[in-house]
């Protein structure tokens, strides 16, 4: 019998290794980025060709390598971080283990060329699938560049798991965001297929967030800082106002480090409560110092997941901080004690109208759902606040039918009465209906907007409005204009990512354009959208999600027979454009019950 144990070649290992540290463009572009900050870089260029598949280049100004170094970086465990394991419990460095070269190294071409600053010549090294090819000295700059080609050309399976472009290149913006927000000290350019997407400036936190999100950014957030033994807060917290039915800026950074943390986040949105609507989340980019030796060292330093040692204390500062900067002082606390209960109601929204006191109802009763049961206790609801509460779910198709659709109604004008603030019933052929009126809304709004034209009418606005996005999403405004166009709106660009609204379509009664247009920008770029094969049926989805009647608004007689005829006219009737159920029929026989 021959032995059958081997020892993997380094080459196999390493590419093994890989799969861990780099599973997509943006993980390589990550330990680049940190690796060229940890080399004391005050200048960062990235720049990717198609979303990274084909080329990922980091430029760097930091300390270079000497030649000696320029070939061992590829080696594993090859680091010049740590000399000694206690080196790793005050890690204040990004990488540490000395794996991410090695690693793509073994997956893609790799071109290093890099130079210190002492030197007269820098040196250039080829290396594939973790094999030199050639070192030679080369005339360059002092610092690094690291060009990664055709990752995994050699991991078939791995290139074919990866996502379409624009999903990749996303990813990659998120990292860039991520490192580049807290590392405002540095500056950084991100340029994909030869066009620049991001010139971001050495300079303050509030002036990257600016650069990265646009101008207007500048006015929406509050400055948190805090100092305590445990951590130093400093950051921006978002005003009330401008909180968003999705969660959208959410950044919290531990030591310099983009962190995911649900027990911090919901500290943070914790002092918001009692500020904004239910089922809004405001945006904030917050940054803890905290001693390294008080943070779990067992996390695995590729994930965002840490833990701490003082998680409790943590969460208290962080909320009072964010209290404070909010303008919620200790004093408001204090106050609730002895503020008789009534006076504690919710500050409403911006251009919130109240409306009348009405009946008593039970809340939690839906009729949709063929499980809840109505229960007899009832409760009293003093002021009834719309239904911010638009569901976030966008993921379901249309489904086909599996029933026969519902007979439209006998007369054109038959009483409808408004139940719950959100239930239109009304007699039908076939029973009584109990219609969702925001579902049915959104189905008319859908259909309308699908349908339209250019030649349909537009409103002319009196005051044209200015809105503004960041430089990734007003490239994607840019393309979505013609489709806009279509439906209505009137939009120029004022260039600079920023844009000029002169029209909206007759139907649309939002006041509040730059908050509708970000979140139909979120709702596009979310991938469950993506699978609307039709771009502009996405489009038509989320327009008309923002402009239906939310469930809590009150309708009147004719606002409600309008409503139904023109569902009824809808050739699917009884289902959301999302795939939910619009219609409920109470049987005759059951009603009899
Ligand atoms: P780690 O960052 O964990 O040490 P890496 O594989 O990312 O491991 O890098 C290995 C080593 O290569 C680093 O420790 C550093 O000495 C060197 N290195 C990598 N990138 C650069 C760079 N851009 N400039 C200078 N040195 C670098
Ligand atoms: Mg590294």
């Amino acid at each position: 019998m021959s032995d059958i144990i081997n020892i993997l070649p380094d080459s196999v290992a390493n590419q093994i290794a890989a799969g861990e540290v780099v599973d997509r463009p943006a993980s390589a572009v990550k330990e680049l980025l940190e690796n060229s900050m940890d080399a004391g870089a005050s200048q960062i260029d990235l720049v990717v060709k198609d979303a990274g598949r084909t080329l990922i280049q980091v430029i760097d100004n930091g300390s270079g390598m000497s030649d000696s170094d320029a070939r061992l970086c590829f080696e594993r465990h090859a680091t010049s971080k740590i000399h000694k394991s206690d080196d790793l419990f005050a890690i204040h460095t990004m990488g540490f283990r000395g794996e991410a070269l090695a690693s793509i190294a073994a997956i893609a071409q790799v071109e290093l060329r890099t130079r210190l600053h002492d030197s007269e010549l820098g040196t250039t090294i080829l290396i594939e699938g973790s094999h030199i090819t050639s070192q030679q000295p080369t005339a360059c700059s002092p610092g690094t560049s690291l060009a990664v080609k055709n990752l995994f050309f050699n991991v078939p399976a791995r290139r074919n798991f990866l996502k379409k472009d624009s999903v990749e290149m996303s990813h990659i913006e998120e990292v860039f965001r991520r490192i580049t927000l807290v590392h405002y000290d540095i500056g950084f350019t991100l340029q994909s297929n030869g066009k620049t997407l991001y010139d971001l400036k050495a300079g303050s936190m509030l002036q990257r967030i600016a650069q990265l999100y646009g101008n207007h950014y500048k006015e929406r957030f509050y400055s948190v800082e805090e100092a305590t033994d445990i951590v130093r807060i400093k950051g921006f917290v978002g005003k009330p106002e401008f909180s968003r039915k999705t969660r959208g800026e959410q950044y919290l950074f531990v030591n310099g480090r983009f962190i995911k943390h649900p027990a911090l986040s919901a500290a943070v949105e914790k002092a918001y409560t009692d500020m904004i609507p239910e089922r809004t989340y405001p945006s904030y980019f917050i940054g803890l110092q905290v001693d390294p030796s008080r943070i779990d060292i067992n996390i695995h330093p590729t994930k965002t997941e840490v833990k701490f040692i003082d998680e409790h204390a943590l969460f208290a500062i962080l909320r009072s901080a964010v209290k404070k900067a909010l303008g919620q002082f200790t004093l408001a606390t204090e106050l609730s004690f002895n503020t008789p209960e009534e006076f504690n109601i919710a500050p409403a929204p911006r251009g919130y109208v109240p409306t009348q006191p009405r009946i008593s109802y039970n809340p939690n009763y839906n009729p949709f759902h063929a499980t809840t049961q109505p229960s007899t206790k009832t409760t009293v609801q003093q002021i009834d606040l719309p239904d911010y509460r638009q569901s976030n779910d966008i993921e379901t198709l249309p489904i086909p039918k599996t029933e026969k659709a519902v007979d439209p109604p006998n007369e054109t004008n038959s009483v409808c009465m408004q139940v719950q603030g959100r239930y239109i019933v009304t007699p039908l052929p076939s029973g009584l209906a109990i219609i969702d009126q925001q579902r049915a809304h959104e189905r008319i709004l859908f259909d309308r907007l699908c349908k339209r034209h250019t030649s349909d009418s537009s409103q002319t606005l009196l005051f044209p409005v200015n809105c503004s996005f960041s430089p990734a999403d007003a490239d994607m405004f840019m393309e979505l204009i013609p489709d806009l166009k279509n439906f209505g709106f009137g939009i120029e660009s004022l260039g600079q990512h920023s844009f000029v609204v002169t029209a909206t379509p007759t139907e649309f009664s939002e006041n509040d354009l730059q908050g509708f247009f970000d979140q139909m920008l979120t709702d596009y770029k979310s991938s469950s959208l993506q699978k609307f094969s039709n771009r502009n049926q996405s489009l038509c989805l989320s327009i008309a999600r923002q402009m239906a009647v939310k469930a809590g608004t009150t309708l009147g007689a004719e606002e409600m027979q309008q409503m139904v005829a023109d569902l009824f006219a809808c050739p699917m009737a009884d289902t959301a454009p999302n795939g939910k159920r619009i219609i409920t029929i109470v049987k005759p026989e059951e009603l009899l019950k």
